[in-house]
């Protein structure tokens, strides 16, 4: 189970070099099936743990952070040595950092509690699990 008495959350990229703080509670945690996710991860889907821009810190290797501006305006950022993706900011969630959950090496205060833009998921994935299902052109309709 999660340490809840645990009020700061540790993450860190691929070659150590960056290391981040999130200070909790967390908003939300979800896996997202969006295109860019997927392509910008090379994976099936990304699970997403959301915070206010002001409680995630960058506490190590600011001088590798990259960030690369999609499409749809939303900025992602990676390590510049190793190629980790780590953060995810967007217009349409103005003053949140969304942090990737498996870079996160220390207990956090929630489970993933969805999935979103469920019709946008690789035609080689099936959802399994029982968690509400979001989807429609906004990625984000219930099912
Ligand atoms: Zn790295
Ligand atoms: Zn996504």
């Amino acid at each position: 189970m999660p340490d809840t008495a645990a009020k700061t959350a540790r993450g860190s990229c691929l070659c150590r070099g960056i290391r981040f703080e999130m200070t909790l509670p967390s908003r939300f945690c979800a896996h997202c099936h969006c295109n860019n996710c997927r392509r910008a991860h090379g994976a099936a889907f990304v699970t997403w743990i959301g915070f206010q821009n002001d409680q995630v810190r960058i506490s190590c290797g600011t001088e590798l952070v990259q960030r690369y501006r999609t499409d749809t305006d939303a900025t992602r950022t990676f390590c510049s040595r190793c190629g980790t993706t780590l953060f995810y900011e967007g217009p349409r969630w103005k003053g949140e950092i969304h942090v990737v959950l498996a870079n996160v090496d220390t207990p956090v205060d929630r489970k993933p509690a969805a999935n979103v833009y469920v019709d946008h998921r690789a035609p080689w994935w099936e959802i399994t699990d029982d968690l509400p299902r979001y989807g429609g052109e906004s990625g984000t309709e219930k099912q």
